[in-house]
């Protein structure tokens, strides 16, 4: 079967790099599409063809979806490969790339958009099997006393939820009756104007939960499977500021028996492509939240442990193929860090752009650096503040976590603030040296 035989990367940054990798290991030409203000990225000058799609807002060149279509037609692409962010969970766009004739690399229109809304998510699954948060099991509606009972057969704190909500939007913890009914009302159209979707629902709030989360790669054609949990518990209002895999302290059962309900509900859903499942973890009890259908900031941890290259996967998928991995091939070994380089003011997360005087990747044995980043490139202030990802391996937790201590100290990012400095102090941290932090842990040590 011939893969896809060119493939337009509709992304930017450290990402679009990670795409044009895989590509060009596979022989698949590439096409990078940049906007005015990102005509220096890496890639663009990597890549075999490169198409200005735009001026520097993001809303009129990256999300500009018949300016990237257009750009796969003029250049005779195949494939459109939407990276994270952006449109890579847009269903209209995945139906439009479609009808264009082209392959979107990733799930169909109707997965993504049966994921994207929370509550029919949730939904499917509970009826995969997948274990979720207790909570209204659908849409809230005006029925104020019904809210009221469930709310009270749950247990205080709730939080109600957009169904359409996204990046820690569309929120809000309720911890007594009396706040219940105005927080619903609130949420809904708070959620009616940002997202245009007033659909809300509630759920059990947990208190101290970690993230874990599972990946996932399936075919389309039958074939699922998983390739392990991560944990990415330290988070700063919301986002995610360091990640590992495995997820600490797991027990082999909890573990296994997750990973077989989410693999189960990937052919009941017909996923296809890579995929991730997120889930609160508290107590040993797994609690589905979402799921993202799309390639992550973090894929590289899992790809160190698992040695399969996630993004090389996604792009045989969509060419057509079965895949090739069995889970029973899948072994993981030894523990990965990643942590995620911003540039931005490390006493006020605000975000530095500007010149980049001077840039020193660190490396050794078991350091990764996914970076665009090199001396006399400019971060434009556009876009997200994500300059660089240093992925550490080791045999154990512990050596991984020595060696991305070491890495960062060889780091050298000059001319911008980063938060490198943060990431130098979590790494030495008692209790995250322990493992098993839960998501409220850097926020509450960023007090202290
Ligand atoms: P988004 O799509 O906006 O990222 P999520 O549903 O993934 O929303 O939730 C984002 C974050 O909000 C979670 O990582 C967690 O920190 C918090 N959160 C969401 N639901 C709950 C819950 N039921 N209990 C406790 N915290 C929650």
């Amino acid at each position: 079967m011939p893969l896809l035989n060119k493939v337009v990367i509709a992304n930017r940054g450290e990402i679009a790099l990670r795409i044009l990798r895989a590509c060009k290991e596979l022989g698949i030409s590439t096409v990078a599409v940049y906007s005015k203000a990102d005509q220096e990225l890496m890639h663009v000058r990597l890549a075999d063809e490169a198409v200005c799609i735009g001026p520097p807002s993001s809303a009129e060149s990256y999300l500009n979806i018949p300016a990237i279509i257009s750009s796969a037609d003029i250049t005779d692409a195949a494939g459109i490969h939407p990276g994270y962010g952006f449109l890579a969970e847009n269903a209209d766009f995945v139906e439009q790339v479609e009808n264009s004739g082209f392959t979107f690399v990733g799930p169909t229109a109707e997965v993504i958009r049966l994921m994207g809304d929370k509550v029919s998510a949730i939904a499917a699954m509970k009826q995969a099997g997948v274990p979720t948060v207790p909570g209204s099991d659908g849409p809230l509606d005006e029925n104020e006393a019904r809210s009221l009972e469930i709310a009270r057969g749950i247990g205080y704190p709730v939080i109600i939820k957009a169904a359409a909500g996204g990046g820690g939007r569309g929120m809000r913890v309720v911890n007594d009756e009396s706040e219940l009914i105005n927080a619903v009302l609130v949420t809904r159209s708070e959620a009616a104007a940002a997202f245009g979707d007033d659909k809300v629902y509630l759920e059990k709030f947990l208190l101290d939960p970690r993230h874990v989360e599972i990946q996932v790669l399936a075919d389309g054609q039958g074939s699922a499977i998983h390739l392990g949990d991560r944990d990415c518990s330290l988070q700063r209002r919301h986002q995610k500021v360091l990640e590992e895999a495995p997820a600490p302290g797991l027990s082999d059962e909890a573990r296994e028996q997750v990973s077989a309900a989410c693999v189960n509900a990937c052919l009941q859903i017909g996923y296809r492509g890579a995929g991730t499942f997120e889930f609160l973890y508290e107590d040993g009890q797994f609690y589905f939240i979402e799921m993202n259908t799309r390639v992550q900031v973090e894929h590289p941890v899992t790809e160190m442990i698992s040695g399969v290259d996630i993004v090389k996967q996604q792009l045989l998928i969509a060419s057509g193929y079965p895949l090739s991995i069995k889970q029973e091939d899948v072994q993981l070994r030894g523990h990965a860090f990643e942590c995620r380089i911003n540039a931005e003011n490390a006493q006020t997360f605000l975000p530095s752009p500007g010149l980049v005087k001077h840039f020193h990747a660190p490396g050794g044995i078991g350091i990764r650096v996914d970076s665009h980043l090199y001396g006399g490139y400019s971060v434009p202030p556009y876009y997200d503040s994500l300059v660089a990802k240093l992925i550490s391996y080791g045999d154990d937790r512990h050596s991984a976590l020595r060696r991305m201590g070491q890495a960062l100290d060889e780091l050298v990012i000059e001319g911008i603030d980063t938060n490198a400095d943060l990431h130098r102090e979590l790494v030495r941290d008692e209790a995250f040296g322990r493992g098993g932090v839960n998501i409220h842990y850097l926020e509450e040590r960023l007090k202290r």
